[in-house]
């Protein structure tokens, strides 16, 4: 992974006017000197200038191109490089690449030129992450959450925890220095303050997790309710569009339906469950299991009755939130509204955007909106999580009044952990890991 071999892979989706080529590594320029007429070398041009020229193979023009020259270390892999913007068909850029291949270069492999970004220190890599994660964001909300991760605002922030730890963990060290004459340099109070306060904000991190992951693949809404409550109109009725099937014979949901719907910057993944009864039915029943399911993993739940009906509020977990809604108002309107509840008709559509407005204000983008970190990685939180366990053992070792050597055997174990979310530490599987994910030409 640490080569300077030269890549080449294209950077833009299919289907555009324009589609980018990207070569980059030792030779890079000269490469595509090597297939590019222009007025002048790209070898000779200033780095950062775009020149017009086209690209040939021998006598045959193949396209007219623009092409933007990088030179080492201001760039983004680090390395010198080219930027090819040629006309978007697809038959143009195989020809472009075939051509930069047979000229010294190969195919990038996924994620290349981001991974070469972190090796040549110029993000960490929680920061690499980021821009996938930047990417793949689909709303104002996943956007603003890659945002801050890809600007450092994660990486200030471990940075800082990791200054205070390193801090401690090197007195510890300088009382084992002078252990012959037992004295203590780390005040044990302000070290007790210190690591309660870092391991709050590390559980914080870890805990924003939960907000994170949802916005990032779409927050879980599951609609549950008897057979025959409506669910399946209600999700055709939030979507705009015929999706679920609907009818008039309980149980007919059998699988949950998934379709995903942006509301106010946040995407929501609203899933239509099988009815919730006892049946003796088999495929039913399989139905109703993954309905249990989906609750289970839905951050928000939907309960849908018709009016009046009896029904037992759903127990739902602490994190997760309930939004009652009575359907079915045009036949008739419940004589009781219990708190909170929407009424609505999934039918005619009244009542809709009072139930959208009330799932959306599940989920509260404000801290996300003003730049806070939010951790949207599993990779992150279980670091996180390892290393507020190193931690808690630290505090522990540091109440029984153990040596200096053991508590800074701890600390170091926290600081190891959470340099393996900015990539201080880390090893080539764990990056092969990360990058394979990216897609070509990232
Ligand atoms: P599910 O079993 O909960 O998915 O229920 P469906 O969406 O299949 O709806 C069951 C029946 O109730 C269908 O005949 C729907 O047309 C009807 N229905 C659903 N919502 C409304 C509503 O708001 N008003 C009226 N009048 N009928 C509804």
């Amino acid at each position: 992974m640490i080569g300077h071999d030269i890549i080449a892979a294209p950077a833009t989706a299919a289907g555009g006017a324009i589609a980018v080529i990207r070569v980059s590594g030792d030779g890079a320029v000269e490469c595509c000197d090597r297939i590019f007429r222009g007025g002048c070398k790209l070898s000779e041009a200033a780095p950062y200038t775009v020149h017009y020229g086209t690209i040939v193979d021998g006598e045959r023009i193949v396209d007219d191109v623009l092409a933007t020259v990088f030179r080492a270390p201001h760039s983004y892999t680090g390395e010198d490089g080219v930027e090819l913007s040629v006309h978007g068909s697809q038959y143009i850029v195989s020809e472009v690449l075939a051509l930069l291949l047979r000229n010294g270069a190969r195919m990038a492999a996924a994620g290349e030129f981001s991974a070469r970004a972190f090796l040549a220190g110029k993000m960490d890599l929680s920061q690499a992450e980021a821009v996938a994660d930047m990417i793949a964001a689909d709303s104002r909300a996943a956007h603003a959450l890659a945002s801050t991760q890809m600007r450092g605002g994660y990486s200030a922030k471990l940075g800082d925890l990791r200054e205070r730890l390193l801090k401690i963990a090197s007195l510890l060290e300088l009382e084992l220095d002078f252990s012959e004459e037992d004295v203590e340099f780390a005040d044990r109070e302000e070290l007790r303050r210190t690591m309660t306060e870092t391991a709050a904000e590390i559980e914080c991190l870890a805990a924003s997790f939960s907000l994170g992951n949802a916005i990032k693949e779409g927050v879980a809404v599951a609609i549950v309710g008897a057979p025959n409550a409506g669910k399946s109109t209600l999700l055709n009725r939030l979507l705009g569009e015929n999706r679920a099937m609907v009818s008039e014979i309980a149980g007919t949901t059998r699988d949950t339906i998934e379709e995903r719907m942006n509301i106010d910057g946040v995407v929501f993944r609203f899933i239509d469950t099988a009815g919730l009864r006892d049946t003796a039915d088999r495929l039913e029943a399989l139905g109703i299991e993954r309905t249990r399911r989906a609750i289970e993993r839905a951050k928000i739940v939907i309960q849908l009755v018709e009016p009046d009906a009896e029904y037992e509020p759903l127990k739902v977990a602490a994190e997760q939130r309930l939004v009652l809604a009575i359907n079915k108002i045009d036949i008739r309107r419940p004589a009781i509204v219990p708190d909170g509840a929407v009424l609505i008709s999934a039918q005619t559509g009244e009542g809709i955007d009072s139930l959208s407005a009330a799932v959306r204000a599940a989920v509260d983008t404000s801290e996300l909106y003003a730049g806070s970190v939010v951790v949207s990685s599993a990779r992150h939180r279980e670091a996180l999580e390892a290393a507020a366990a190193a931690l808690s053992r630290a505090a522990a070792a540091l109440d029984d009044g153990l040596p200096s050597d053991l508590l800074s055997e701890d600390i170091r174990e926290v600081l190891h952990h959470l340099g393996t979310i900015t990539g201080e530490i880390t090893t080539d599987e764990i990056l092969g890991n990360i990058f394979s994910k990216f897609c070509i030409g990232k």
